[in-house]
This record gives C-alpha cells, sequence and structure tokens, in this order.
C-alpha cells in the first residue's frame, strides 16, 4: 500500500507492526463512522477524478476537495486532503486501473497520517481523528512491535476492523544495515510443497531445526493434505454456511503458512549470517512454462505463500546485512551441481536426483538447492564486479582523486 511505497522513497528500511485497539463501544462507532465516511470521500474523488480523467494529485486536489467536502458533511479538511492523495496514490501505483473509477470498499482500511493521529507512547495511547472528534484509545502489541513503535520513527497508518477487532497498521522506518560481503558463498534455498524450503546445507524446513510451535514435518504435512481434503469437501457443497467455514478455514491456514515463512526466512538468514553468507532463492517471476508453474501451484495453489518466502527472506537479510540474491530458476533441477551435465534424466524418480554423467545422487531439493547456491555466487560476482572493463575504474579514479595524481603518467 501507499505507506510502504513512501516508507521505502525516503528512509531505510520500511516495517510495518501492527497495534490491537482496546476500543470502548462509543469508540467503536466513532471510528466505524471514520471508515465509512473516509472510504465514501475516497470514492467520490476517484469518481471525479476518472470523469474529468484527472489523477495528479495537485490538480485533483483543485478538482475535488471542495465538491468532496460539501457533498460529504463531516469530513474535515485534513481528511479531505488524504482522501485526495489516495486516489490520486490508486491510479498512480496502477492498484487501479483508468478503465473505470476505482470504487474503494467501503469497510476496507483507511490510511492516518501525521495530522490525523498523534501518539502519546508513554500512555500507550493513540488519538485517531473520526467525523465526530478524535478518539484516544490504548493499544497493545507484541512486545518487539511495541519496542519499534517506542523507539522509531513512525510513517503513515492504516487503520482497519478485522472480524471486530480495531487493528492500527504503523509504517515505521528501520535505519538500514551495510550489507556484508558474503565471503563464505551462499546458502541456496528451494521452495517447495512437500517442503516448503529445503537448504543447500540440507536443512530440510520446516522440520527438527525449527523450534516454535510446529514441530516436525510430517505434523505439518498431514495438517495440510487434511485442510485440503476438508476445503474439497466444503467446496463441492457450495452452500453459504459451507462458503463461510471454508473463508475461516482458509484464513486459519494462510495464517499458519505466515508463521512458517517467519520461522523460515529467519533460520536460513540465521545460518547465513552466522557463517558469513549469503542467501539465495528462485526468480518465481522468472518461471515460464508449464512444468514450474505446474511445480509451484500445484494444488495448493501456494504461489503467494512462495511469493511471501521471498519477501521475508529479502527483508530479514536486509535487516540483518546479510547479502540477498533471486537467481534464475531454469533447470535447477535437473543440474548436476558438482559435473554440470543437465537433463531430465538425471531425476530417475520423484524426490531423488541421480547424475547420468558423474554419478552425484541425492535428494532432489537439496541438489536444486546447492544450484541455486551456486548460482548465487556467480551472480553476486557479476553485480559486484567492480571494473570489469578498465573503463568504468579509470572513470571512477578520475572522479575520486584531484585531477593532478589522475593524470599522473
Ligand atoms: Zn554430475
Amino acid at each position: 500500500m501507499a505507506i510502504r511505497r513512501s516508507a521505502t522513497k525516503r528512509h531505510g528500511l520500511p516495517t510495518i507492526v501492527q497495534l490491537r485497539l482496546t476500543v470502548a463501544p462509543d469508540q467503536a462507532e466513532a471510528l466505524a463512522a471514520a471508515v465509512l465516511l473516509c472510504n465514501q470521500a475516497a470514492t467520490v474523488v476517484s469518481r471525479l477524478a476518472w470523469q474529468h480523467r484527472v489523477f495528479a494529485v495537485v490538480e485533483l486536489h483543485r478538482l475535488s476537495y471542495y465538491e468532496v467536502r460539501s457533498q460529504l458533511a463531516g469530513l474535515g479538511a485534513q481528511a479531505a486532503v488524504r482522501a485526495i492523495a489516495r486516489v490520486a496514490g490508486a491510479y498512480a501505483n496502477r492498484r487501479a486501473t483508468k478503465k473505470h473509477a476505482h470504487i474503494f470498499r467501503p469497510h476496507g482500511a483507511i490510511p492516518y497520517d501525521a495530522r490525523l493521529m498523534s501518539f502519546n507512547r508513554d500512555a500507550r495511547t493513540v488519538s485517531l481523528w473520526t467525523p465526530t472528534g478524535r478518539v484516544t484509545i490504548p493499544y497493545t502489541g507484541r512486545p518487539d512491535d511495541l519496542k519499534a513503535i517506542d523507539t522509531l520513527p513512525m510513517g503513515e497508518a492504516d487503520l482497519v476492523c478485522r472480524r471486530g477487532v480495531w487493528l492500527l497498521q504503523v509504517a515505521l522506518s528501520l535505519p538500514k544495515p551495510v550489507v556484508g560481503e558474503p565471503v563464505g558463498g551462499f546458502v541456496g534455498v528451494d521452495q517447495g510443497v512437500a517442503n516448503l524450503a529445503v537448504t543447500s546445507d540440507g536443512a530440510v524446513l520446516p522440520g527438527p531445526a525449527l523450534p516454535g510451535p510446529v514441530g516436525g514435518n510430517g505434523h505439518v504435512r498431514t495438517l495440510r493434505e487434511r485442510r485440503h481434503r476438508q476445503r474439497r469437501r466444503l467446496q463441492k457443497k457450495g452452500t453459504s454456511a459451507a462458503r463461510r467455514v471454508l473463508r475461516r478455514l482458509s484464513g486459519r491456514e494462510r495464517r499458519m503458512m505466515t508463521d512458517l515463512n517467519h520461522q523460515i526466512s529467519k533460520f536460513v538468514v540465521r545460518e547465513a549470517e552466522r557463517t558469513g553468507r549469503g542467501v539465495a532463492l528462485e526468480d518465481l517471476q522468472g518461471i515460464r512454462g508449464w512444468v514450474r508453474a505446474h511445480r509451484f501451484q500445484r494444488r495448493t495453489l501456494h504461489g503467494w505463500a512462495f511469493a511471501q518466502q521471498i519477501a521475508f527472506t529479502r527483508y530479514k537479510a536486509a535487516r540483518a546485512g546479510v547479502a540477498f540474491l533471486l537467481v534464475d530458476p531454469a533447470y535447477t533441477s535437473q543440474a548436476c551441481p558438482e559435473c554440470g551435465h543437465v537433463s531430465r534424466a538425471n531425476r530417475p524418480a520423484r524426490g531423488r536426483f541421480v547424475c547420468q554423467r558423474c554419478g552425484l545422487a541425492g535428494h532432489a531439493d537439496h541438489i536444486a538447492a546447492r544450484n541455486i547456491a551456486a548460482r548465487g555466487v556467480a551472480g553476486w560476482a557479476v553485480i559486484n564486479q567492480p571494473h570489469a572493463t578498465g573503463l568504468p575504474s579509470a572513470r571512477r579514479d578520475r572522479e575520486s582523486k584531484p585531477p593532478a595524481s589522475a593524470g599522473g603518467s
């Protein structure tokens, strides 16, 4: 969302922390009114923008500010400004195509900026604008998140009500650490369906390597199988009650996957940091062709889970100053990391790798992870080659040294 974009541009690493608001009944009413009104305002502005083909924020402000305020009583000046900026952002960000006027969902999250909210960090309360005046609400959150709120510069926040719980998702800027040179090479991570991740060190994740609420791999697999069967059954039923259960189920499964992805990415980045290596994963964007798509989206259609693992790993690596690379996924599962022989015949059975030339044999995902690690090393060398030809180095010397010594021949 917009908050991520702006945070990236101006400061270091953006991060989002989620606060739970302890809302009194009358405050809940005021917040609900704010959500409805702000989304309504955004839709009004969006329709104007689309009708007049005006999408840039300054022009849009001129066009719609008085109009939206006169249409919607209770919308303050700052909330109107925010709505206009939000619409301009939505059209600029391609979240809204310009083919239709973008309609904002009436109960969707609404953005708060510094003029619409203020934090009292000592009291752990936040004051939020509503159409009926400001409300001051206590907040709670995970200890780490609260500490982050106490210490880091804040950007915008999104207010959203999820199943009756009011949440404030606040963008924070972390200082950007320097990425260390991966002197020990790369940890390659192969993502899969049966095993969410297998590293080039041979760690199978989730598995015994991961502490925490989720135990061995077998447990996860049976849980996912059961979920899958349950979902199929409910999909067949197709009643509205079944659909409701299905929604809740997918939410629960999504949360479980998110938790696993956090654990896996944390483990991988910690291993890389500990051993002076970088982390390499396959670039899912680069996956072409039916076979790869099939491999990554098979059955669970959990493409998002792979993308999420990449996002988490990238973020945690950046935070730890660990080098991170996405590599070309072509033939990572068919190539031999020892002799380089690439053949479909190197995969005699599911999950097995046996090189037809040199005889190297092993767990197919582990072999793939080794290929990914090697591509990480190669990719890093290419990116960081300082003087591919004599020219760039010469130019750099001229820039950094005074003219007299640069011409010193
Ligand atoms: Zn080989």
